[in-house]
């Protein structure tokens, strides 16, 4: 028999409401909320007291790059990593996430093919992870992406593919597609290896609207959803105008992107966590001044008109960018809710929707997860405080009483490694400043 959990007297938060109800589950979805939950509960059900507890269902993270582990710099991302070890490597990764109360994620692009690798083993029950939906390699034009010369100009490296042609677009997305992949990504913008007045804030657009057109029409067709990398206002509006099915960062949108965006009810996640964790923290990793302020006009830029997409009925994801060094995985999935309190004035409750329910449309099950409502998948945590008063409290681990997914209860007291030391799977740097003379003889 299915196993049945009666979690009892906790703040439940769910479809931007909160409500002090039980709740029922039996086998992997919630069956009852509310006085039936406690009328139809079995003799033998595992009652979990929630007192001085909120209950929100699992957080979905829009953006995630599971099979990156923590690198540095681009140079360890495309030129130190090993396809076998990636993919185990992703595997203790995802578990960090599931006991940090993420339940899904997507992983819009990996090294090889780690993320098709990993999600059938989350799927076919071989390792324990948040559900998973992937994308492949992201195309990129050989104008190229955020790692400028590092890549080249056709084939491919790290996470990137490169396409030249239509007809290499069109084959790359079929290929992609049979491999595996639930979603498309495109690389729309990259950075400008010279930037001069004629160019816009961000980075530059790489794709014709055209071409992205194209992919969005040869991935439709094939039932399989396209997502961009869109780093400046022309690049979102265009995403928006050929049919893209979810935009990263949107950064610097302009009317004409919003509109585009608003025209087509297109879902953002702009993944605000990254830019934040080095304007808040840069300084404990030596990350450069200088992108600072960058990062954070980035965020007052955006933010402004990610609110009127909003409360224009945009769908709205939380994204973190987890992966890299200054996102590990398992520490910040909860923190882009408190920026959208903070930088978009939405509510706790307005943001935890956001960080949830606004997630399933990644998987196609707006209507059955993200939800603490009788039928939907039980993803859910249990979080010790009031979350509608302090986001943050999701952040501290210690926080975290319980998490289930599809309503198995994870064990979260079985240890995990939480760093390892591999020969030549991270890359040293000979110093973080310039050793001159001067620096060399100063106290
Ligand atoms: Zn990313």
């Amino acid at each position: 028999m299915a196993a049945t959990y009666l979690i009892e007297n906790a703040k439940v938060i769910s479809g931007g409401q909160h409500s002090q109800v039980p709740v029922l589950v039996e086998g992997d979805r919630i069956v009852a909320v509310g006085e039936q939950a406690k009328t139809s509960a079995s003799p033998d059900v595992s009652r979990i007291d929630g007192t001085d507890c909120t209950l929100i269902p699992g957080m979905v993270d829009a953006h995630c790059h599971i099979s990156f582990d923590q690198p540095k710099s681009n140079d360890e991302l495309f030129f130190h990593r090993r396809p076998g070890l990636a993919t185990v490597i992703a595997a203790v990764n995802a578990q960090k996430m599931l006991r940090a109360g993420v339940t899904s994620f997507l992983d819009p692009d990996c090294i090889f093919d780690v993320g098709i690798d990993l999600r059938d083993a989350i799927d076919g029950g071989v390792v324990e992870g948040p559900r998973m939906a992937t994308g492949g390699n992201v195309l990129i034009t050989c104008v190229g992406g955020t790692a400028g010369q590092l890549l080249p100009s056709e084939g491919k490296l790290g996470y990137a593919v490169i396409v030249q042609t239509k007809d290499e677009i069109v084959r790359e997305i079929r290929k992609q597609i049979k491999g595996g992949c639930d979603w498309i990504k495109v690389h729309v913008t990259g950075l400008p290896v010279r930037r001069t007045k004629r160019h816009n804030p961000g980075e530059i657009q790489s794709w014709s609207l055209d071409e992205l057109r194209l992919v969005c029409d040869t991935a439709h067709a094939l039932g399989v959803p396209v997502v961009g990398h869109c780093r400046n206002s022309s690049s979102t509006r265009d995403a928006a105008l050929a049919g893209f099915d979810l935009i990263f960062h949107s950064s610097y949108m302009g009317e004409d992107a919003l509109e585009a965006v608003v025209d087509n009810n297109t879902p953002l996640a702009p993944s605000f966590t990254f830019l934040r964790n080095l304007v808040d923290y840069g300084d404990k990793i030596n990350s450069d001044p200088g992108l600072k302020k960058i990062f954070m006009n980035e965020i007052e830029a955006t933010s402004a008109m990610i609110r009127r997409a909003y409360d224009a009925g945009v769908p709205l994801m939380c994204g973190t960018e987890s992966g890299f060094s200054i996102t590990p995985y398992g520490d910040w999935h909860y923190r882009e809710m408190g920026i959208y309190v903070e930088h978009l004035g939405l509510t706790p409750l307005q943001a935890i929707a956001c960080g949830t329910e606004a997630g399933a449309r990644i998987f196609g099950l707006e209507d059955e997860l993200g939800r603490i409502e009788p039928g939907y998948i039980a993803d859910l945590v249990l979080v010790a405080g009031d979350l509608e008063k302090d986001l943050n409290l999701l952040g501290e681990k210690s926080n975290i009483r319980a998490v289930f997914k599809g309503g198995k209860k994870i064990d979260l007291s079985r240890p995990l490694p939480d760093s390892w030391s591999i020969p030549g799977w991270r890359t040293g740097q000979f110093s973080s400043q310039v050793l001159t003379y001067e620096l060399a003889h100063s106290y």
